[in-house]
């Protein structure tokens, strides 16, 4: 039995536009061949587990030959039985894709394959520009032909076609056909093209418009005729991938462009928060026009029950791995009279593993409850439990302090008056901010944080070419400083991984400590006014208006 080799298409850019079935097999896939023009957003969709082999460019820059391709598909469906192969391809793998040729490698192959359609470029990315490719009135075909160099060149400049070309364009033939003429791949050719087109008879007002990379968020429309096509390319410096359409139909681009231009349009950002929290900010960012690269610094893992650590024990140290956890922990829960939430993570994994031992919510009647800040305090909600205490400032001093004045003092006149007990859910990386400010409080870590130690490398490429990166918290900072610089070259002589060596060096911060943090390792800072999600998109778009 070989594994099964998918040849998916990965649509035109927009994340938005890959098909239900084509991202239901990536997120199974255990190998994801893939090309240049799909999106990172798209990549990231893949089993986190999947082998990622990039045949759009190689580590010298070459790309990897079709025949090369073909047969690389072939290996990996015979080395790996019952595997996962999806070949994701732009667009439509059949559409310009070579799709059929590598199909045509399995069935001689006898290896098992699927082709999962996608959205094409060719239409897709016209409808982008507002631009229908049929219309009625206007154009009752649409024809979708590729500009490569080596098609167009091999035709005569008569429009007469040798039978043994036959894979060249008949310029005689599309000038003279009434439909909207498409053109992929040819940006390079297109002087020649329109030149052989009004040659052959096609009307030099003809409309043209170039979109350049569609539905992606540097997309950009140019408009021309046909006299005018190549010199517009070359004043506007239209670049690859971009595609060229002609006829009546492009003049309602003109009424129908529905694509704004929204404040991040053309940004590349990076957002270092854990997948789960990352959702929230990367949709605003991305619903804001920018293309957004989720990179995790790290990975929380919900430990099967809560370790206590009685905060004496941990004078100022932080537990790196935990050990020696038990179930019955939750019975003691009795003793506590304020529970204190500090991250969403401690919410979920408290919960989480209450749940798991066989309680429920009702074990925390009569208790009061706190949050460091609004986003735990909302995610409390989701459990149906209203907080009683949130700081002003919402961090963790501010939590500290503010559980501080509920202790009283002294001992005198405290009879009638009995201290309150508190209790702590935390990762085990929390600092001791507040086990210094509440000597009492015992400690409980509900999770563990443990670092991503590499980005695969696509991922790692694809941050260098960010414009930003948005840190959370100081460990995301420290985090990334170390996975990033072993792609920086001569990064070794430095004692200590510095912003100064990579890419992108403007950072967006929530908070003052994790600015700090990323100021220490030479970051450019913006940081938003209130800890808040909202307050930092806030900021971001400002930075860029
Ligand atoms: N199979 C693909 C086409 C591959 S040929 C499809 O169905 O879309 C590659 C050409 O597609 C590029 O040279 C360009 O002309 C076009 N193309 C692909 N994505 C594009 C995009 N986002 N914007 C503009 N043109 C694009």
């Amino acid at each position: 039995m070989s594994g099964k080799v998918y040849l998916i298409g990965a649509g035109p850019g927009d994340p938005g536009l890959l098909t239900l079935r084509g991202k239901e097999i990536l997120e199974k896939a255990d190998v994801v061949v893939y090309d240049r023009l799909v999106s990172l957003a798209i990549l990231g969709m893949c089993n986190p587990k999947a082998k990622m082999v990039d045949v759009g460019k190689m580590p010298q820059h070459h790309k990897v030959k079709q025949s090369e391709i073909n047969k690389l598909l072939v290996q990996f469906a015979c080395e790996m039985p019952s595997a996962t192969i999806a070949r994701l391809k732009g667009g439509d793998p059949f559409v310009f894709g070579r799709g059929g040729e590598e199909a045509l490698e399995l069935v001689n192959a006898g290896v098992e394959f699927e082709i999962v359609p996608g959205i094409t470029s060719a239409i897709s990315v016209p409808a982008y520009a507002g631009i229908p490719v049929s219309h009625r009135g206007i154009a009752t075909s649409f024809h979708i032909i590729t500009g490569h160099e080596r098609d167009v060149i091999a035709a005569p400049v008569s429009g007469v076609i040798p039978a043994q070309a036959g894979i060249s364009l008949d310029f005689k033939a599309l000038a003279h056909c009434s439909g909207t003429l498409i053109f992929l791949m040819g940006i390079a050719n297109m002087d020649f093209i329109a030149q052989r087109l009004m040659e052959c008879g096609k009307d030099p007002k003809t409309p043209v418009a170039f979109i350049e990379k569609g539905t992606t968020p540097y997309q950009r429309t140019v408009m021309a005729t046909l006299a005018t096509a190549g010199k517009t390319i070359v004043r506007e410096k239209v670049t690859a991938p971009a595609i060229t359409i002609m006829g009546g139909v492009v003049e309602l681009g003109k009424s129908l462009a529905w694509k704004k231009n929204l404040p991040l349009s053309g940004k590349r950002l990076v957002v270092t928060r854990a997948a789960k929290q990352a959702s929230g900010i990367t949709a605003r960012l991305t619903a804001l026009g920018a293309e957004v690269i989720e990179t995790p610094m790290i990975e929380t893992r919900t430990l099967e029950c809560p370790c206590v650590i009685p905060a004496v024990i941990l004078e100022g140290r932080r537990p790196d791995r935990i050990t020696g956890i038990s179930s019955s922990v939750f019975d003691s829960l009795a003793d506590f009279d304020v529970l204190a939430f500090t991250s969403v993570n401690g919410v979920e994994s408290f919960f989480k593993q209450l749940f798991a031992a066989g309680y429920d919510v009702r074990i925390l009647a009569g208790k009061k409850i706190a949050s460091v800040g609004k986003i735990t305090e909302k995610k409390l909600l989701e459990y149906g439990i209203r907080c009683d205490y949130v700081p002003e400032d919402h961090t963790g001093e501010g939590l500290g302090k503010l559980l501080a004045t509920l202790v009283p003092q002294s001992t005198e006149g405290a009879t009638s008056n009995p201290i309150p007990q508190i209790l702590l859910l935390q990762g085990n990386l929390a600092d001791d901010t507040m086990t210094k400010l509440l000597p009492q409080a015992t400690r409980w870590v509900v999770y563990e944080t443990l670092p991503v130690s590499e980005l695969p490398e696509w991922k790692r490429e694809a941050v260098e070419s960010a414009d930003a990166v948005v840190f959370a918290s100081s460990s995301a900072v420290e985090n990334f400083v170390k996975v990033m610089p072993q792609s920086v070259e001569g990064s070794d002589s430095y004692p200590e991984p510095r912003a100064s060596n990579l890419n992108p060096r403007t950072s967006f911060c929530i908070g003052r400590l994790t600015e700090a943090t990323a100021r220490k390792h030479g970051f450019e800072t913006v940081t938003s006014d209130e800890t808040t999600m909202d307050s930092l998109v806030k900021k971001i778009v400002e930075y860029y208006s």
